[in-house]
């Protein structure tokens, strides 16, 4: 058992995932984060491992968590849905209602990690924390919903894999961000090697 094993789901049939998945991928890493990052749903590998982020994505997102001096260890992990969703036996974006179905879970995570800033990436996942549509306009600043901590929303990791024009901006972005976990006191790991880091200097 993990020690996030509080925050575990098991059984949930709240929307028709459940019969599909291989496991539930429930959110991963400290319990007691200062910073919770969402992300859409999990894929093929993480349906399989049972861990968000794995694969390409998963790369991508361990080198911005490395830019901005940060570790899956620290930070808390999770999806707007949990479980994989499915087309043809490929990956899709998730349903309104799936998202809808999966916010309980997320809203529980949010309330046991109490997190000081919750890092959305891409619209879905933004949307679903913030019960708002205004993702493109906010994309890059820090956003207050007026429950629970602000938001910072960050494009999806994915995104930038077949949009590489995408990466400047997320660079700023990722500099923003960077500003704002500063006055919130987060801790970060200052790194000596740029060269691995996900935006060169
Ligand atoms: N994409 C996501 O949004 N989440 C994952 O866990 C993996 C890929």
């Amino acid at each position: 058992m993990h020690e996030w094993a509080a925050l575990e789901v098991h059984d949930c049939q709240r929307c028709e995932l459940w019969k599909t998945r291989t496991q539930i991928v429930n959110g991963s890493g400290n319990l007691q984060a200062a910073v919770m990052f969402t992300a859409e749903a999990p894929g093929k590998t993480e349906d399989l491992k049972g861990i968000g982020f794995q694969g390409q994505a998963g790369k991508l997102f361990e080198a911005i968590l490395f830019h901005l001096g940060l570790t899956r260890e620290i930070i808390w992990l999770n999806n707007a849905v949990r479980c994989r969703p499915l087309n043809g036996g490929k990956n899709r974006t998730p349903r309104m209602d799936e998202v809808a179905a999966c916010r309980p879970w997320l809203m529980e995570d949010i309330k046991q990690v109490e997190p000081h800033i919750i890092v959305t990436m891409g619209r879905i996942a933004y949307e679903s924390v913030s019960g708002r549509r205004d993702f493109s306009e906010n994309r890059g600043t820090v956003v207050n919903v007026g429950f629970g901590p602000a938001l910072f929303p960050l494009f999806h990791p994915a995104y930038l894999i077949y949009r590489r024009s995408a990466r400047p901006v997320m660079c700023q972005d990722l500099v923003a961000l960077g500003h704002y976990l500063d006055k919130l006191d987060i801790p970060r790991i200052k790194h000596a090697d740029t060269d691995t880091t996900f935006c060169l200097p």
